[in-house]
């Protein structure tokens, strides 16, 4: 049996987005939250960014799943209990 994960496993960490003011390129960070406010430097090398706000992508939030019925189109009274047909 394998022991649970408990002060060996890392901590995860979060990501933040960055957008350059000179080349207009957004990128991502990851880095620890202490280090949240510190600026960070695009690829290329610029040091003029921005954060952006990092959007979170919840699932279930687009609803295109909608509740369909299944099977209601008739049928579900033949099953022999009630003896139609
Ligand atoms: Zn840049």
């Amino acid at each position: 049996m394998t022991p649970p994960p408990t002060s060996t496993y890392p901590d995860p960490v979060p990501r933040y987005d960055f957008r350059c003011r000179e080349c207009a390129d957004t990128f991502e960070v990851t880095r620890p939250m202490s280090e949240a406010g510190s600026p960070a430097p695009c690829p290329a090398g610029h040091a003029d960014t921005v954060k952006l706000l990092t959007t979170v992508a919840v699932g279930g939030l687009a609803g295109s799943r909608s509740a369909a019925p299944v099977g209601g189109g008739g049928g579900g009274c033949c099953g022999g209990a009630c003896g139609c047909g």
